[in-house]
């Protein structure tokens, strides 16, 4: 591999936020006897997105996914819903029960409320925009069990279908709803309190982060839903101006 290529995956590999890259142990060719068990032969990496990648592509290579923990209670694997053009992409955490059953992300009490926001906001803005328009998919693409928070190893490993996903489609600004998504888009650290109405960037796509929709059904937190409303109002006038 040459110096430029391996850079390429560097930069591939931090903008997933990886911090440290292990190296397989590599077979030197000495006289010894013949080993026991075979040395085990490198797995390649992932490579970067590749040109002319479509998110059809994407889902082939995903296949039935076996890369990391989250397949052994999956019902349905949850890649993406809307338009494969969309100037606009919604990113949440990972799918819940209603999204594992049907497939499709934000379909249950969150992905309701998040269709009212994108729908009232727009019309309330004089934008005419429907669901359908955008794109949505989420940081993990199988349910974690009980709904926890994806775990960093499992982010990392179907991080590299969102980077393909986002390649694919280079949506003029994606929204990072709740802070899951927000860090591991931006790579900051801070609670999403702290981030949202903020822009920050994904790779050089511009990026806001709002609150997850979950979190605004709860009844204690109303309040925030009046400023989700403003994150998705500056958002939606950026994109659709
Ligand atoms: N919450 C998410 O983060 N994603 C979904 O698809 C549904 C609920």
């Amino acid at each position: 591999m040459d110096a430029d290529t391996l850079l390429q995956y560097l930069e591939f590999y931090q903008d997933l936020g990886v911090k440290t890259l292990y190296r397989y142990s590599i077979s030197v060719p000495v006289e010894t006897p013949a080993p026991i068990e075979e040395t085990p032969v490198p797995e390649p990496l992932p490579g970067l997105a590749p040109t002319g990648d479509s998110l059809f592509q994407i889902l082939a290579d995903i296949g039935d996914c076996r890369r990391c923990r989250l397949n052994e209670g999956r019902t349905k694997l949850v890649f993406g819903v809307g338009n494969e053009q969309a100037p606009l992409v919604f990113v949440g955490e990972g799918p819940g029960a209603d999204e594992d059953a049907q497939g499709i992300p934000f379909v249950g009490r969150a992905g309701q409320l998040l269709t009212q926001m994108i729908e009232g906001t727009a019309q309330k803005e004089g934008i005419p925009l429907r669901r359908e328009d955008v794109y949505i998919c989420n940081v993990v693409k199988c349910r974690p069990p009980g709904n926890r928070t994806p775990e960093p190893d499992e982010m990392e490993i179907c991080g590299q279908f969102l980077y393909r996903q986002l390649s694919a489609i280079r949506p003029k600004a994606i929204c990072a709803l709740g802070g899951t998504a927000a860090r591991a888009l931006t790579g900051h650290k801070e609670g999403v309190t702290k981030m949202r109405g903020k822009w920050f960037q994904w790779r050089d796509l511009p990026v806001m982060v709002t609150y997850h929709p979950s979190y605004l059904l709860r009844p204690y937190n109303q309040s925030a839903k009046r400023e989700a409303w403003e994150d998705l109002k500056k958002l939606l006038h950026f994109v659709y101006d």
